[in-house]
């Protein structure tokens, strides 16, 4: 059987927010999932957070011209160099963007601090992730993965 683990990370790959206001959030997510490990990571350096099994073709925000594997890995390998501090790049359909808007169709970003969630089927619903945003002061991507 597979695993699915909620993700939620900022839109911004640098934010960590303050500890009293993960703490916050950490009570306000253990209403909602009350029978699952809420778990919150904060990392030395950005990592890429992915949809693990569920990875699907990357679109240029821009154009929706589909980013090769190879042009992308290529790009990720670039910018792994730098720790992805800079994640800004041109595409090869010459559109300035950066690796955390690309358009991931199974979602994706980059991330210092992640929120996950194991083994969950509750979805959060548009108020809650709109709570949550205010209280970790955060726009916030949400990611499901599968492994
Ligand atoms: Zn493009």
């Amino acid at each position: 059987m597979s695993e699915s683990i909620l993700k939620i990370i900022p839109t911004n790959p640098d934010y960590v927010p303050a500890t009293v206001l993960q703490v916050q959030a950490k009570d306000f997510l253990e209403k909602i999932f009350t029978n699952n490990n809420v778990d919150f990571q904060t990392l030395a350096e950005v990592e890429f957070v992915d949809a693990g099994e569920n990875f699907e073709p990357i679109l240029c925000n821009v154009c929706s011209t589909e980013i090769s594997a190879d042009e992308w890995q290529d790009q990720m390998d670039e910018a792994f160099q730098k720790q992805f501090s800079d994640l800004s790049f041109q595409t090869s359909c010459k559109h300035h963007t950066s690796l955390n808007d690309l358009n991931y169709q199974s979602s994706a970003g980059f991330a210092k601090f992640i929120i996950s969630v194991a083994d969950t089927q509750i979805e959060l619903s548009k108020g809650e992730i709109l709570e949550l945003e205010k209280i970790l002061k955060t726009y916030l991507r949400v990611i499901w993965a599968f492994y």
